[in-house]
């Protein structure tokens, strides 16, 4: 199943959307509802997990540090 990643030309909101390569539905952004959003390239190969969190708690954050 492929996972593309859009961004949205309005609000420049970047999501992803999981699309058939056969049906082109209209993609319409999350943020706003835009339908002009641009569809990335080379999205599918660096598949961010977990990283929705833009504060970068990666270490120190919730460990039982005593
Ligand atoms: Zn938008």
């Amino acid at each position: 199943m492929p996972l593309f990643e859009f961004t949205c030309k309005a609000c420049h909101e970047t999501f992803e959307e999981i699309t058939s390569s056969t049906s082109r539905k209209t993609i319409t952004c999350p943020k706003c509802g835009s339908h002009d959003v641009q569809k990335l390239v080379s999205a599918t190969v660096m598949t961010r997990k977990g990283s929705s969190l833009t504060g970068g708690g990666s270490c120190g954050g919730s460990g039982g540090f005593s």
